[in-house]
């Protein structure tokens, strides 16, 4: 399946939370969950009444969350999950680190770029380079010790310089640290599961993939 181009808001009406997939807009009142938090279409509302939802339900909609959280397709999150399956260590835990390694992930954690999306395509241009080198793969895993720069050429882009001013931006996580002025940042530490700040139960995930 290819990748859902419609508005995304429908996507956290659908998962009944926010996913912050539309960079600053998401931190003020504009954000339409906070008027219409249930599923869109016109069952939607019907839907929310209805009785609580089964337990494949539940697990269905928490991998279809964290798959819109980070945007990325099935079979790539399939895939991702059977290495965090084989990895020592939580499978859970596993699986959102890894996604939280990604390079465009980062970049957005990091405040160049007010949304994943964004970050995604500041990385596809070429705008971002690892340990001094361009890299334009979104999903590049980027391990602890490695910096995370805006290239020289790009780090007056509007996005970016839109992205570091901006009020409304979220909090700097504490396996990452920046210097906003060069434009560069750096992976301390692999995070843990407390460090990575998602409203998510990745252990319904793993219950759904071990059917
Ligand atoms: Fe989701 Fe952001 Fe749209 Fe709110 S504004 S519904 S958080 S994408």
């Amino acid at each position: 399946m290819g990748r859902y181009i419609g508005p995304v808001c429908r996507l956290c009406r659908r998962e009944g939370q926010k996913l912050f997939l539309k960079g600053t807009r998401c931190y003020t009142d504009k954000c339409p969950i906070e008027r219409r938090n249930y599923a869109p279409g016109q069952h939607g509302l019907a839907q929310a009444r209805r009785r609580k939802a089964s337990d494949y339900a539940q697990q269905l909609r928490e991998k279809q969350k964290v798959k819109r959280i980070y945007g990325v397709g099935e079979r790539y999150f399939k895939n991702l999950f059977e290495r965090a399956a084989k990895q020592p260590g939580v499978t859970g835990e596993n699986l959102l680190v890894a996604l939280e390694s990604r390079l465009d992930n980062i970049v957005y954690r990091l405040n160049f770029a007010s949304s994943r999306k964004q970050a995604r395509q500041l990385v596809r241009h070429g705008h971002i380079e690892v340990n001094g080198r361009e890299v334009n793969i979104p999903s590049y895993p980027v391990k602890p010790g490695a910096e995370i720069r805006v290239r020289a050429k790009s780090k007056d882009l509007l996005p970016v310089q839109a992205s570091l001013e901006s009020k409304t931006r979220p909090e700097m996580v504490r396996w990452l640290a920046v210097d906003e002025g060069t434009r560069t940042g750096r992976m301390l530490e692999r995070p843990s599961r407390a460090d990575i700040p998602l409203a998510v139960q990745e252990q319904l995930i793993v219950e759904l993939y071990s059917k």
